[in-house]
This record gives structure tokens, sequence and C-alpha cells, in this order.
């Protein structure tokens, strides 16, 4: 059954990037479920300056902060003792992932974190083999998991999948840029089909499998069965919910390989994830057969995710909650060039 874990109060907590784009997500349920929440946040640079009211907004739910690096051994290990951590998450972004090695060696050293959450968030990295430069990125994160089995520090990983938002091809954080407005990109033939995960979820349901002593040294998969869509299907909500038909177009695999051997980063790592994802079909050619493999909805039956209709009417209400978008012709902000035509109230 569930740990008796659970529940307020229980659970010392340190997270590692919870200023990042899926940290954020984490850091608020984890926040929300009632934790003793600490941040390790690198020392204020200019990057801290810019995310400070998301800090501040963490302190006045409750977090307490801890300055320094994760790099930074000793350190760390003087936070796990000194506030007795009992669980470490990290969330570092794609250029961090080898920056966990002294964390590891940390947790290991003190001998006391009853479970660690190494910065996965994504595909199954064992089974999946994404073209250049994505390739370079999983093989740092399996040379993540080989370090913490050999160290035998108590682990989960955490494959949640797609974030629920539009998967462009070439940006990072898709929560944080609304679906298309001019045209839909269709990738291959549409058909491929993956899970799309509500950030709020990929944090609520990683909180109750933290301390859940089913997921002890196992891998979680977010696979909600409602929330599988391919391309074709995505584009028909998305239109649902805007009320109007687009065009679509149609980006090939070629297209996604071009992108992908361009070697920008980060935009040729997301492209080369995508052409994984709805090309060779990464979250769904695989049945979890391992010993290791659990399902997360097999172990909270009774908690529902949110489905992307929801998810995407959220998209709609920030568009036309934001009049700068509404009456804009102009490219907007980061979403690639697209032209934003006039969305109407209630559309
Ligand atoms: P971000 O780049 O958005 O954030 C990384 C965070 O880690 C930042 O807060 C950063 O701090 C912090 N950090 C990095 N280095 C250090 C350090 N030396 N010391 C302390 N803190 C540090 O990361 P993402 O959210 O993009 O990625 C996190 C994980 O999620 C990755 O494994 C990624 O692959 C995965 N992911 C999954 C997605 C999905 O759809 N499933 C989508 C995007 C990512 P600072 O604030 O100071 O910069």
């Amino acid at each position: 059954g569930q740990s008796p874990q659970n529940g307020k109060g229980a659970g010392r907590t340190l997270i590692i990037g919870s200023n990042g784009f899926i940290g954020r997500f984490i850091t608020e349920a984890c926040l929300l479920s009632g934790r003793s929440t600490y941040l390790l946040n690198r020392c204020r640079s200019s990057s801290l300056i810019s995310k400070a009211p998301i800090t501040k907004s963490f302190q006045d739910m409750g977090a307490t902060i801890v300055y320094g690096s994760i790099k930074d051994q000793d350190l760390l290990e003087k936070v796990i003792r000194e506030n007795k951590i009992e669980f470490v998450i990290s969330a570092v972004g794609g250029e961090g992932i080898m920056d966990q090695i002294p964390l590891i060696r940390a947790i290991k050293a003190v001998g006391t974190v009853k479970r660690f959450l190494p910065s996965e968030f994504g595909h199954d990295i064992d089974r999946s083999d994404p073209v250049e430069p994505g390739l370079t990125m999983y093989k740092e994160k399996r040379q993540v998991r080989r370090f913490v089995e050999e160290t035998g520090i108590p682990y989960t990983y955490i494959c949640c999948n797609s974030v629920a938002a539009w998967p462009y091809y070439n940006n990072t954080h898709p929560a944080d840029v609304h679906p298309p407005l001019d045209e839909i990109q269709i990738y291959g033939d549409g058909t491929v089909k993956a899970y799309f995960v509500a950030g709020s979820d990929i944090g609520k349901f990683t909180m109750k499998a933290m301390d859940d002593d089913r997921t002890l040294n196992k891998t979680v998969h977010f696979r909600p069965p409602k929330n599988l869509l391919n391309m074709n299907e995505l584009a028909s909500l998305w239109e649902d919910t805007i009320g109007s038909r687009l065009p679509r177009v149609t980006v090939t695999e070629d297209d996604l390989l071009d992108a992908a051997k361009e070697m920008r980063i980060p935009e040729s790592i997301v492209a080369a994830f995508t052409h994984e994802i709805f090309i060779k079909r990464c979250q769904i050619n695989f049945s979890m057969d391992k010993p290791t493999d659990i399902d997360v909805c097999s172990l909270y039956p009774d908690l529902p995710f949110r489905p992307l209709d929801e998810c995407f009417k959220d998209f709609l209400t920030k568009i036309v909650g934001t009049p700068k978008i509404v009456t804009s012709t102009k490219p907007v902000g980061s979403n690639n060039g697209i032209m934003v035509p006039s969305v109407k109230e209630g559309a």
C-alpha cells in the first residue's frame, strides 16, 4: 500500500532546479503536499534575479532557500545532514546532467536519504535512442542512472513522457508558449501517439511516487490512457478549443532530421526528441515488461489525470486574457515567428 509518510509535515525534501521549467511543477506540488521543502539555489546571479519572483512565491508557500551549487559535494553533505533531508529531487536541465555526480556522492556519503530522484522527467532513456544531439543527453542520463545504481542509494526514475502543451519541434519549454493560431504543423503522417501529461500532474504524481514503498529502485511510467493522442487528434482538439479550423502543413521526417543536424543547442535537441517521439514512436514502442517497470496509473487507480482539453482551455484563457496577443499581428515572443490573428473572447 501507500507509504504512511504521505501527509502533512512528513518528508523533508531537497529540490535542485526549482526555478526551472519542470522544477517549478515539482516544487509547487511538494509545497502543496505539506512537506518540509528545501530549495538549493545557485548563489545570487543574473539568472536568479530574473527568477526572483518564483523563489519569493515558493518562500511564501513555506520553502527554505539554501544557496549553493549542485557541484559542491561538501556543501551538499552539510545541507543534507543539518536539515535531516529524507528525499532529494534533481530537476537540473540538459546541460547540467553530469553535475549530478557530486550530488550522488554526497547522498551516498551521508547515507540517510530515503529516496533520490535524478533529473529524468521524460522518456525511458534506456529504451530510447534519439539522433544527435539528443543522444548525447540520453547517454549522460544513462551514466547518471548507472552511477546511482552502483552507489546503492535508493532511487526512483520518473518517466512522465511529454508535458501537456503544444509539442513545437524547436522549442524547449512548450508549456510557456501557447499552441499555434496560424497553421498547424503535423509531424510525419500525424498518426503516432504520445502521452501528454499536465505539468501540475507531473508534480503531483512525482510526489506520490517519491515516498511510496512500491517505487523503490523502480522506473515509474506515466501512461494515462486518456492522455494518449497523436498529432492529428491534438490538432482537432486545439481547433475545437479555439472554435475554428487551421491549415495543416506536414513536417517530414527529413525536416526533423535536418533541424537536428543543424546542431543548434537546445533547438536541435528538441528536434531530435520530436523525431524520436512522433516518427520513431519511442513512448509507445515497448511494453512495461521489466520487473523494474511500474505504471503510475496502476499505483493510484482512483486519482485522475487532467485531460488535455482542460489544459488547452487554459491556453485559450491565457491568450484571450492577454490584450497584447489578442490584437497583435506581429510575431509574438518566442512563438517561432507565428503570426497571431485576433482571437475573440469566448471563441
Ligand atoms: P531548466 O533548464 O528549465 O532548469 C534547470 C534548473 O536547474 C534551473 O533552475 C537551474 O538554476 C538549476 N541548476 C542547473 N545547474 C545548477 C547548479 N550547478 N546548481 C544549482 N542549480 C542548478 O531545466 P528543464 O526543466 O528544462 O529540465 C529538467 C529536466 O526535465 C531535464 O532532465 C529535462 O530533460 C526534462 N524535461 C522534460 C520535459 C518533458 O516534456 N517531459 C520538458 C523539458 C525538460 P538557475 O535557475 O540558477 O538557472
